[in-house]
């Protein structure tokens, strides 16, 4: 399938959501078939050795690809499920090339390894995924990579004089930044981290910019057209969407991307061919769960705002007017997405009841599948940051997430309903 079509010499591009039906695959290379077929083989046989030899060379870099891109190798290298699965993922980002892998946290450390060197200073949002902060703070510290942190409270100034005083002007390398942030949906400005590693950037050491967009892409926010260099994913989420696969993934430009996908062939890190198979179906539904789930969460998010049992509902489709978190939501985000947390009155006993009330919503970690779950970030998600540090970013021992799922949304207010009578 062609991202163009021509007909009466007038050209149709695309939309996204339609492309994800065939882009990047065609019947004729596996005798007709409609889809792409699970290419469950770990190496490739070479028509002559001259091809070996050219595989090779394509593979290291030494020699362009040809028309049929580089040639199969060995499938920790390249497999078609996963080079299919990474053309149809760049159409969303509109990114030049992409990379998939074996979990989110498998994207996240090979990109960081690759791109990062000892000395190096990596400056990242808080909050953000538990696995990506253990990551930060333990893996890279030994391997002399040092983290500094800042939340939404920061402005840009404050910032720029923290990496300064803390030392690092000549030595960031990364700026890492999740936003919306997990579980409180608070947004980090895209443009002002842009800027602020273009401030300490010099002619000959560029400051990389990446950006864990789980939450809301790749359909709800586009990262790279704000000036981002690297979208990361956990695909295990809303790309793959059914709560049965572990899987990551990598976009940004060529040049980048290559260099993560050498580093993703010596760690052995990359997805494997069911794995590519299960995304490229999931893919065909993205923009229809995502839509229907951000749906049905605008509509819980008010119900929720007004009931007597809840304090406070963060939701990123109840921000107002005259908030700065609204501006910044404005500029770059497409939709709240379906992510709600909310302070039930009371405390975490209150809450525990809630969740052990559900009979329909499940009581479990992850999020962005086709069923609605729930969870209690404090006792379980984030119970491995410091009290102080839970305290700060408002994860408070009342606070429940829920990931809205695609079921009908009076159900999913019923039961809600019913386990908040409980408390
Ligand atoms: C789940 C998650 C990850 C880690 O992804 P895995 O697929 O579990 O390895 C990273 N970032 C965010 C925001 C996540 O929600």
């Amino acid at each position: 399938m062609d991202k163009e079509l021509i007909s009466n010499g007038k050209k149709k591009v695309l939309k996204p959501e339609t492309l994800m039906m065939g882009y990047g695959y065609k019947p004729e290379w596996s005798e007709g078939a409609v889809k792409c077929p699970i290419f469950q083989t770990s190496t490739f046989v070479f028509e002559n050795a001259k091809d070996g030899k050219e595989f090779f060379e394509m593979a290291h870099g030494v020699r362009e690809p040809g028309t049929h891109g580089a040639g199969l190798i060995y499938s920790r290298i390249n497999n078609p499920d996963l080079e299919i699965l990474e053309d149809r993922l760049t159409v969303w980002d509109n990114a030049e090339a992409c990379a998939v892998f074996d979990s989110g946290m498998a994207a996240i450390s090979t990109a960081v390894l690759e791109l990062l060197k000892p000395g190096d200073v990596l400056l990242s949002s808080e909050p953000i995924y538990g696995g990506t902060e253990y990551f930060f703070e333990t893996m890279l510290a030994k391997f002399g990579i040092k983290t500094m942190n800042f939340g939404v409270q920061h402005t840009r100034q404050q910032i720029i004089n923290m990496v300064e005083r803390g030392g690092a002007t000549n030595k960031l390398g990364m700026i890492f930044l999740e936003t919306p942030a997990n579980p409180t949906n608070c947004l980090i400005d895209i443009e002002m981290c842009v800027d602020i590693a273009k401030h300490f950037s010099t002619k000959d050491r560029k400051v990389l910019t990446a950006l864990d967009n789980t939450f809301l892409g790749p359909v709800f926010q586009h990262p790279l057209k704000h000036g981002i260099d690297l979208v990361l994913y956990s695909a295990t989420k809303y790309i793959g969407g059914h709560s049965d696969v572990i899987a990551g993934a990598c976009l940004g430009s060529k040049g980048l991307v290559n260099r993560v996908k050498s580093m993703r062939s010596v760690l052995g890190s990359m997805a494997s061919p069911l794995t590519g198979w299960l995304l490229l179906r999931s893919l065909e539904t993205l923009k229809m769960r995502m839509t229907t789930a951000a749906q049905s969460a605008q509509e819980i998010a008010l119900w929720l705002s007004t009931h007597p049992k809840v304090e406070k509902v963060l939701y990123l489709g109840l921000l107002k007017e005259g908030d700065p978190q609204y501006s910044i939501y404005k500029k770059q985000c497409l939709s709240p997405g379906a992510m709600i947390s909310f302070i039930v009155n009371g405390d975490e006993q209150a809450s525990f009841r809630f969740l052990d009330s559900l009979k329909m919503v499940k009581l479990a970690v992850s999020l962005g599948g086709t069923e609605s779950l729930a969870e209690h970030p404090a006792a379980m998600t984030h119970s491995a940051v410091e009290p102080h540090k839970r305290k700060e970013f408002g994860i408070a021992d009342n606070l429940v997430r829920l990931s809205v799922g695609v079921e009908a949304t009076e159900d999913i207010i019923w039961d809600l309903d019913q386990a908040l009578a409980q408390v």
